[in-house]
């Protein structure tokens, strides 16, 4: 594909990772995340999937190598396949890799799909192995079908990444059951701290803030943890089991943050371009898009916003109360 010059922020990063919002609807409800009742927005201000190959395209051609799909639940998305399979057509050709953030009810259908359009590791978003307590956190989720989107998974190839809320007082009895089912079933895992994104109704943040730095040194009480130095140019740090081998990650906007080697941007189902997940600032790429059908307007757009990335995110619990929160959810801008 034609290269254009490629993306490089005010803080001298360059931008090679695009996350892609498909949509803002989910099939589950997640505490954290979303509202029991949510008012979704209405389809026509949606990407439609043409717009969302073209804006995915454009940005591959000014140097994305990495696009990872998400949502709301990007598999509820109808047709979302033909998608992913129009934009797999990157692959090796500037893109060296498509992948997607999903809760898992779906992989069951599409992970064989997936795996023949080249998708190469899927994050599976799982904060509990309790049937009881998922139905819990997900509100509307079940655990059995989401097993079984695993495993659907695992049989068509796909490399499995396990990502978990750290939340207090709820999975916080599970960090080796959890740890250890990984382990067995090959997968990786990923701890996330919960982070200040939307109004919930009754939660609240501090509640269910477990800090990664106790986590971690709960872990390293039984195992032992070697810190990796791969990087991935976002906020996760990772290490080794030495006992089982796995790999495990930490995202820690909160207690570090890892700002200063970002490389990523994301694009909201809207058509919104967000060049930080905590800051308000955003581009419109919608109108650009519909405005004409050739890129130039769109791929202005694009630069112009990444000329005014921030350095970073300002979220912070530290002083017993919630600081730097977005008033947006993480459904809308896509985790
Ligand atoms: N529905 C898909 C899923 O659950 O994997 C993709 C979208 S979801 C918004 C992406 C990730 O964001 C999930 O791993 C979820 O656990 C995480 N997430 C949602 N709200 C969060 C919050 N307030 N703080 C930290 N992570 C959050
Ligand atoms: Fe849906 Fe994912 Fe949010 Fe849970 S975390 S409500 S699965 S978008």
């Amino acid at each position: 594909m034609e290269q254009q010059v490629p993306l490089i922020d005010p803080f001298a990063r360059p931008i090679t990772y695009l996350r892609v919002s498909v949509t803002d609807r989910c099939d589950f409800r997640c505490t954290y995340c979303m509202a029991e009742h949510m008012q979704f927005l209405p389809k026509r201000d949606l990407l439609s999937l043409e717009e969302l190959d073209r804006l995915s395209s454009a940005f591959i051609g000014l140097g994305v190598r990495k696009l990872r799909i998400t949502g709301g639940e990007p598999l509820v998305r109808r047709d979302i396949m033909s998608f992913l399979r129009s934009v797999s057509r990157h692959l090796g050709d500037g893109l060296d890799e498509l992948t997607l953030t999903t809760n898992g009810s779906q992989l069951g259908r599409f992970a064989d799909e997936l795996a023949d359009i080249g998708v190469r590791r899927v994050n599976v978003s799982l904060d509990t192995l309790d049937p009881g307590k998922f139905a819990e956190i997900t509100r509307w989720g079940r655990l059995p079908q989401v097993f079984d989107g695993i495993a659907a998974a695992k049989a068509a190839g796909l490399r499995i990444k396990i990502n978990a809320v750290a939340l207090k007082g709820f999975n916080e009895d599970e960090l080796f059951s959890l740890t250890e089912w990984c382990a067995n079933e090959g997968h990786d895992l990923t701890f996330i701290e919960v982070m200040p994104m939307g109004e919930l109704g009754s939660e609240d943040r501090l509640d269910q803030y477990w800090p990664l730095s106790d986590l971690r040194a709960r872990l390293s009480e039984r195992l032992t943890l070697i810190d990796l130095a791969e990087r991935t140019g976002g906020p996760a740090r990772y290490v080794r089991v030495n006992e089982t081998g796995q790999k495990i990650g930490f995202i820690t906007p909160l207690t570090h943050n890892f700002c200063e080697s970002c490389n990523r941007v994301r694009v909201t189902c809207t058509g919104e371009l967000f060049m930080c997940l905590g800051q308000e600032d955003r581009a419109d790429l919608r109108a650009p898009l519909r405005a004409s059908d050739d890129d130039a307007l769109l791929i202005g757009a694009i630069c112009s916003a990444i000329s005014r990335k921030p350095k970073g995110h300002d979220f912070d619990y530290s002083r017993q109360k919630v600081a730097g929160q977005v008033s947006r959810h993480m459904s809308h801008t896509g985790g």
